[in-house]
């Protein structure tokens, strides 16, 4: 896709799924990779061997989001190992992918579990822009990972719903506000994907099928699905798009 050698990229929740993804798409165009994750170690390091060696570059970055001083916690991570990577100071492409999903019907959420939702979902990726815009360069990128969640009804999931549903909000919002400065901020909502996420789902034969036939391609999307889209956001190629919402589910909503 684009050229982004020279661009550092910060892709939150890279250490496994669709973020993984991303991470590698965008190392393999060139970009020097931040792999943010929570607490899974292992998977972070997988990641970024996956992208050494390839001949990208990449370090790993841990910050749990959703608890108090998260994001100062993640910035400090980040501009400590840039430096120790030699690289200049400063952020082009951020992509806010970590979240999770307690599903649950309007009966049954509870107060804690929504609160959460929202911390990782939602606050974390707007205080991660306030702090990331402070060091992207003009020019530089934003992308959001929500979901297909927010054009289809899916009761079963309200917390995740509605956190996803404030974050396109933030995206067309925010895309006003710096678009002086020549940034984009677009959203990505993937349909269902072969991650962790839908292991359960997909652990069956019939449970395959019944994803598989969201998509009018009859098949689960993968994380290079959506990684490819992210590339051509984070790329030249996309500066006149911005405050968009990209459907990326294999045509489900059709
Ligand atoms: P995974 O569960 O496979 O990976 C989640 C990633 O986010 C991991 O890197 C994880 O880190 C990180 N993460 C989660 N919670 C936190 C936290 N509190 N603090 C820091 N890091 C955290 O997710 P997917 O790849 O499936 O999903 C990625 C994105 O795509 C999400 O925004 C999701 O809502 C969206 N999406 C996914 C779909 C799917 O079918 N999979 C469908 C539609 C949207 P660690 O490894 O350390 O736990």
């Amino acid at each position: 896709m684009g050229d982004l050698h020279g661009k550092t990229a910060l892709v939150t929740g890279s250490s496994r799924g669709i973020g993984r993804g991303i991470a590698q798409r965008l190392a393999q165009d060139g970009a020097l990779i931040a792999v943010h994750y929570g607490r899974n170690d292992a998977a972070a390091k997988e990641t970024v061997e996956s992208i050494t060696s390839a001949g990208g570059r990449a370090f790993p970055l841990r910050a749990d989001l959703g608890i108090p001083g998260d994001v100062e916690d993640l910035f400090a991570a980040f501009d400590t190992e840039l430096a120790a990577c030699g690289a200049e100071p400063g952020l082009d492409i951020l992509v806010n992918n970590a979240a999770l999903n307690f599903p649950a019907h309007i009966d049954a959420v509870t107060y804690e579990e929504f609160d959460r939702t929202i911390a990782v979902n939602t606050r974390a990726p707007l205080f991660i822009i306030q702090q990331g815009l402070r060091r992207m360069r003009d020019g530089g990128r934003i992308i959001n990972i929500s979901s297909a969640v927010t054009s289809t009804a899916h009761p079963s999931q309200i917390a995740y719903s509605v956190s996803k549903g404030a974050l396109e909000t933030l995206t067309h919002t925010l895309a006003k506000d710096v678009g002086a400065r020549g940034i984009t901020v677009n959203t990505i909502a993937p349909g269902w994907v072969e991650t962790d996420v839908t292991a359960e789902r997909r652990a069956t034969p019939e449970g395959r099928a019944a994803l598989a036939a969201y998509s009018v391609f009859n098949r689960i999307g993968r994380p290079s699905d959506i990684a490819d889209v992210a590339a051509f956001l984070a790329s030249d190629a996309s500066r006149w798009i911005t405050g968009q919402r990209f459907d990326v589910t294999g045509g489900s909503m059709l």
